[in-house]
């Protein structure tokens, strides 16, 4: 698997030491608040539970999956679909929505919108990843961890035709990999 990476982009190391810095930033901002935290699945799930270790105060976990890929597209393709609904209710609750990355925007332009609509109480968005480049939607996260410039990445969590979400760092896949 590791020798389809062209060049890592983000360690592993790195990666952990973030989790720590984002952690603590969150575990003094939502203290008391019992926040509910959304992962938007798959993509989120490594740095959920990477990050949600890291902040050390309670907590209820929950999970979405959205869709707005299909495949083998290395685009987003604007339309997003709800694979799977929240369990828990987010009326008059503080929500921190944990993403993967964010990209065109739209993913998660279309989830706060949906938030509004169920009347959180507060939306804070944490990302792991922000390709400003690619950005379409209107959207800014709270927390970022990494900015990249506009490349295809792969590894923790992020898929290509759903393969390496298992690498524990970030990192650009070869070329003939797309192309074979
Ligand atoms: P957006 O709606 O912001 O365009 O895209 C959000 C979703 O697109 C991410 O959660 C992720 O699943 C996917 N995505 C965006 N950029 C990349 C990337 O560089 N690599 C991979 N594997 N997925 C990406
Ligand atoms: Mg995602
Ligand atoms: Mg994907």
């Amino acid at each position: 698997m590791d020798q389809e990476i062209k060049e890592i982009l983000i360690t592993e190391e790195e990666i952990q030491q973030k989790c720590k810095e984002i952690g603590a930033q969150l575990t003094e901002e939502y203290d008391g608040k019992f926040p509910l935290a959304i992962g938007v699945l798959k993509g989120a799930l490594p740095f959920m539970a990477d990050l949600l270790k890291n902040i050390k105060t309670h907590l209820e976990m929950d999970f979405m999956d959205v869709s707005s890929y299909g495949g083998k597209n290395i685009r987003s393709t604007g339309e997003v679909k709800i694979i799977k609904d929240l369990d828990t209710k987010v009326e008059g609750r503080h929500l921190l929505i944990i993403e993967d990355i964010i990209d065109s925007g739209q993913t998660l332009s279309y989830l706060v919108d949906l938030f509004k609509y169920r009347k959180a109480k507060s939306i804070k968005i944490v990302t792991l990843i922000d390709k400003p480049e690619g950005r379409i939607a209107d959207i800014k996260a709270d927390i970022v961890g990494f900015q990249v410039p506009n490349e295809f990445l792969v590894g923790y969590g992020l898929d290509y035709d759903e393969k390496y979400r298992n690498l524990p760092y970030i990192g650009v896949l070869k070329p003939e990999i797309y192309n074979r």
